[in-house]
């Protein structure tokens, strides 16, 4: 579909109301042509795409859930891959947002422009477009002239180097010598300084930031508790080494095998959680900025990277006015809603068959999220 002007298609959008809005990220000779070949491939914006879907956070298992399609068993968190009771294999999902999963997608964007995309890439911020996708996540476009020739190939590497994706941490001169560690500078480049300024910065924060971040990660196994007691007590030790730059890293009690987890989970806390599909896609369809997401009722919009740290989705991306007064009657029609907050109010959980007369983003984001039918008072 191709419009002549953002006239003819706001006149579009308005007549015909979709759910769901998109744009090509692909720049075409003739963009209108029916099939892709006839279009003619000019080049392509680089898109990144990242959503708390697919990063495994602890929220879900309090806000998810899914319903056995056969039989209508009700299964808290992730879906099985098999229902418990029937052996069925299809489920209605129901998928939540909260504070937490939104604050981890903020952060996946923080970590890409300010690790990988000024730093790595010194991409300009001005060749940097970011929006919030109206849902869990951000996107990010990237207009520079040098993204946009990348052939997919490219695009993968990029990727998997954002991602932290298929390297060994070996080819960083990462090895036992006569029963040395060597760790790595902070003065080196890439990712191996990344890895050091990271654990330098947890080391400072001391015992309680050591604890958080060893016992809790968002991605893989714990260290153990010996362990991470056993770098507490060198503390002083390795904050001395990573500040002298030096990359001997000699700890008793932690051999390469803990050394390597212990980057793993460094590794996780610098990259970005991307969608690599995405950004590998040369003819990706791309959220239209200024639409609403069907999923929520929420803005496409697009954010000044300086107003990213305190841009609140579930308040400055709301459709209508957050007028109290300005109400919708619905009914739930899902076995349950969860809490959900709007703006500085807090909704539900909600119940199968509660009539609710709600606020109008509360009552939109529940109707786009299928818990609940509109309801005209009896
Ligand atoms: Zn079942
Ligand atoms: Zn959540």
């Amino acid at each position: 579909m191709q419009f002549p002007s953002n006239k003819y298609l706001i006149r579009h959008l308005i007549t015909t109301a979709p759910r769901h809005s998109y744009h090509s990220a692909t720049y075409y000779e003739r963009p209108g042509a029916e099939t892709m070949d006839q279009k003619g491939y000019i080049s392509c914006d680089f898109v990144v795409d990242i959503d708390a879907d697919h990063i495994p956070t602890n929220c879900r298992q309090n806000h998810d859930y899914a319903i056995c399609k056969a039989c209508g068993a009700f299964f808290q968190g992730e879906k099985p891959l098999k229902c418990s009771k029937c052996d069925g294999t299809k489920f209605d999902k129901i998928s939540w947002i909260c504070d937490e999963c939104l604050e981890v997608s903020k952060k996946q964007v923080f970590n890409l422009i300010e690790n990988f995309l000024l730093s790595d890439f010194s991409i300009p911020i001005e060749d940097i477009n970011l929006y919030f996708s109206g849902h869990r996540g951000y996107h990010v476009h990237l207009k520079t002239k040098a993204f946009l020739d990348l052939d997919q190939d490219a695009r993968r590497e990029i990727s998997d180097y954002v991602t932290g994706e298929g390297f060994s941490f070996k080819i960083w001169d990462y090895k036992m010598i006569q029963n040395n560690m060597m760790g790595f500078s902070i003065d080196d480049p890439g990712w191996a300084g990344k890895i050091a300024k990271e654990l330098y910065n947890i080391l400072v924060l001391g015992e309680p930031r050591i604890k958080e971040v060893f016992e809790n990660p968002i991605y893989g196994k714990k260290l153990s508790t010996s362990l991470i007691n056993i770098i507490i007590s060198n503390r002083q030790y390795l904050i001395k080494q990573i500040s002298d730059k030096r990359k001997i890293w000699q700890v008793a009690g932690i051999g390469e095998k803990t050394w390597i987890r212990i980057f793993e989970i460094l590794r996780d806390r610098i990259k970005a959680d991307i969608d690599v599909v995405v950004s590998i896609d040369l003819h990706r369809l791309i959220r239209l900025e200024g639409t609403l997401h069907g999923k929520t009722g929420f803005k496409v919009m697009k954010i000044k990277y300086d107003n990213l740290k305190d841009f609140d989705p579930l308040k400055d991306a709301l459709s209508f006015p957050d007028d109290q007064d300005n109400t919708l009657d619905i009914e739930i029609s899902a076995p349950i809603s969860p809490k959900i907050r709007i703006g500085d109010t807090n909704y539900g959980p909600y119940n199968l068959g509660e009539k609710l007369k709600l606020p109008l983003n509360a009552a939109l984001f529940l109707l786009c999220k299928e818990v609940a039918q509109i309801k005209p008072p009896s």
